[in-house]
């Protein structure tokens, strides 16, 4: 005899083992019997994002849209979801907990854009989305981001870190060599490869491949010093290199490096193209 019973919040159905009912939210322990009673039952919320998004459109006279291939869509969805650049927190009047998921990717080179996600959490995890959107207006993008921040720095706030000055000079030669790397990059890239859209997805493994590489080459081009680090990385079990082209500048008391170029591959002819100069570092690995 069980001294209580438990119903889906939607269908008022007889749940008789908790455990294998679905909740979604962690501010709320109301428990679905199925996706699809969760659907319903969010279905008069979903209806409100969507209209309040085209009068927020309205308003503001913002009316593009992002146009980007449904297959990228779904993984910067996926991006978004699983790493957001930035968290927001929200509160209605019965003090139900909402999130606001933002993450910038870039768009028709030059710009970017704003992948936003309006979701219900549970158990830290994203469990249900009520809404999403693209957009690159300031004013349309601040409107989601509401009264907490959970997660995302901004340049102003904290402490300024102390910023190397980089002369001009070295800025230019940069730029010149990314030209020069990228137009190589593409000429030996095969195509089933990673695609070139799918590069933002991997720009988090740059840090990580400067901080702990695998290998690295270096060589000296018109007196500067190109490094070269690689890093074997998986990104949803798939695995990959990790290329970052770097110049070596020597500070007073130490040497950064300077990132030109950065790509993922799975190629290994298009390593060998690039594993230029001396290896001058390789990471046993156990
Ligand atoms: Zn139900």
């Amino acid at each position: 005899m069980n001294r209580y019973i438990v119903e889906c919040t939607h269908c008022k159905t007889k749940i008789e083992d908790v455990n294998k009912s679905i909740i979604v939210d962690d501010h709320r322990p109301a428990p679905y019997c199925s996706e699809k009673c969760v659907d319903s039952f969010y279905q008069s919320e979903i209806a409100h994002f969507l209209t309040q998004e085209k009068e927020l459109r309205r308003d503001l006279q913002y009316f593009d849209k992002i146009i980007i291939d449904d297959q990228i869509k779904e993984s910067y969805l996926k991006e978004t979801l699983k790493d957001p650049q930035e968290i927001w927190q929200d509160t209605n009047p019965l003090g139900e907990k909402y999130y606001y998921l933002l993450s910038q990717f870039p768009y028709e080179d030059q710009t970017t854009f704003h992948f936003i996600i309006i979701c219900k959490v549970f158990n830290s995890k994203p469990s249900f989305i009520l809404h999403f959107t693209m957009g690159q207006d300031n004013r349309f993008i601040n409107f989601y981001r509401t009264s907490k921040k959970i997660k995302g720095d901004e340049p102003k706030d904290g402490f300024e870190k102390e910023q190397m000055v980089i002369p001009q000079a070295i800025l230019n030669e940069i730029q010149v060599l990314r030209s020069e790397y990228f137009a190589q990059m593409l000429e030996r890239r095969q195509s089933e490869d990673i695609r070139y859209e799918y590069f933002p997805l991997y720009e988090k493994f740059l840090q990580e491949t400067l901080d702990n590489p695998d290998e690295i080459y270096e060589q000296v081009e018109n007196d500067k010093i190109i490094s070269t680090s690689v890093k074997t990385a998986y990104l949803n079990e798939s695995p990959f290199f990790y290329y970052v082209i770097g110049m070596k500048i020597k500070e007073v008391d130490n040497e950064v490096i300077l990132p030109i170029f950065s790509f993922p591959t799975t190629d290994i002819e298009l390593c060998k193209y690039f594993n230029k100069g001396q290896l001058i570092q390789k990471q046993v690995k156990s």
